[in-house]
């Protein structure tokens, strides 16, 4: 069988190292939420456990007491790093009170003289309840967005957290503790350890990818798609339309007479009027299709299924929804009008030609009196 106390001082130089690993890492970034108060519990948890370690040489009683303490603390500042992760303020609430009253009763029951057995039954439960909830919150059942990551480690959660609350149950029924039953608790302290430990960083890690890859997508003021970004949906969409031998169409659209816009109001309602062109036009669009902002005040957008009727149809709604836009910061004294050119992607045609097709049909938009949508020529087949 594992020498017990061997086993405690791995877990501990385990999760001593976790946390001493992540605090370089922490000082020196703006971390996620959370990321530096599960170091804290990474922390506690390791000291704790190498009091547990040290506590049978010592028999100082006063370590008992720090001990049960430091299993609390390091639990609740575990769930507290969750609870930050995931942004749930109203139960944060909840915690110090619980934290607070478990903490007192695990001192007042070793001062009372609580032998030693039952303390560590009492907390295993406190303990294996904690990772229950924790457990429960990763696996977030209501929530549409849960990865597989958090799924796994809400899993190893609930089973460590239900294998301490059983194993605290067998203990205090004074039932002999079976040989599995010990193994099983070892079992789950490492589970803790592994799977909590680099769980946690990798659920930092995919936040933060999430949020590098909008940022790199996404165009700041308006929250569209980026110039970059644009080409790239629009050149997958092309490709599948070809594939199915669907249509597909690109508008080039451009705001009209926007540097006026800017000289009599200001930039601020420049980026208004950009702001709420997008909002305008991306009501007016239905999910796959494809809007960027190419740069100022020029957007594209390509709609995949759609020919050049549909997709002349589409423009003028967009352009009848951009004259309904009221700027707030001008009093609402401005009407907005946009121009806009449509064309047909050629199949053999690249999406560079094609932009250049559309963006030709835009300008003859503005030749004729702006406020207004103009399909392009057809595009050049090669032979
Ligand atoms: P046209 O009707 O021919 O399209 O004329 P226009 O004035 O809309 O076009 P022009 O290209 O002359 O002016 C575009 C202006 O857009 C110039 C630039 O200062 C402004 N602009 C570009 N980016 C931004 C932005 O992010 N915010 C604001 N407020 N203005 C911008
Ligand atoms: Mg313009
Ligand atoms: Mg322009």
């Amino acid at each position: 069988m594992i020498d017990h106390y061997l086993y405690i001082l791995g877990i501990a130089i385990g999760n001593v190292a976790f946390g001493v690993l992540m605090l370089p890492y922490v000082r020196s970034n703006s971390v996620t939420p959370g990321l530096t108060v599960w170091m804290w519990a990474r922390m506690a948890f390791g000291a704790t456990q190498l009091l547990a370690w040290l506590r049978p040489e010592t028999g100082w009683p006063l370590l008992a007491i720090l001990e049960s303490a430091g299993w609390i603390a390091g639990m609740t500042l575990e769930a507290a790093a969750y609870f930050m992760f995931f942004g749930y303020a109203r139960l944060r609430r909840y915690l110090a009170p619980v934290a607070g009253l478990s903490l007192v009763l695990a001192c007042a029951a070793s001062l009372n003289g609580l032998p030693h057995r039952e303390l560590v039954v009492y907390v295993s439960l406190v303990m294996g309840m904690g990772a229950f909830t924790t457990g429960a919150i990763l696996m977030r059942l209501r929530q549409s967005d849960t990865t597989a990551l958090q799924r796994l480690i809400g899993v190893s959660d609930m089973g460590s957290g239900a294998a301490m609350v059983f194993w605290a149950l067998v203990f205090l029924a004074g039932l002999p503790v079976p040989g599995w039953g010990e193994a099983m608790a070892y079992v789950a302290g490492y589970l803790l350890l592994i799977v909590n430990g680099f769980g946690f960083i990798l659920m930092s890690k995919q936040r933060d990818d999430a949020r590098m890859a909008r940022l790199a997508t996404t165009d700041d003021l308006t929250g569209l798609l980026n110039r970059r970004a644009f080409f790239e949906r629009a050149e997958a969409a092309r490709l599948l339309a070809l594939r199915q031998q669907q249509p597909i169409t690109l508008l080039m659209l451009d705001i009209d007479h926007f540097k006026q816009l800017n000289d009599r109001f200001g930039h601020a309602t420049g980026d208004e009027a950009l702001v709420q062109f997008a909002t305008s036009c991306n009501a007016a669009l239905r999910e796959h299709d494809i809007l960027g902002r190419l740069g100022g005040e020029e957007f594209a957008l390509a709609l995949p299924g759609t020919d050049l009727e549909g997709a002349l149809h589409a423009a003028e709604r967009l352009r009848q929804g951009v004259l309904d836009i009221r700027l707030l910061t001008c009093g609402n004294s401005y009407t907005m009008t946009v121009s806009i050119g449509a064309v047909l992607i050629d199949p053999q045609e690249e999406l560079p030609a094609a932009l250049a097709r559309a963006d030709h049909a835009l300008y003859e938009a503005k030749g004729n009196g702006r406020n207004r949508v103009e399909a392009g020529l057809p595009g050049r087949r090669r032979a």
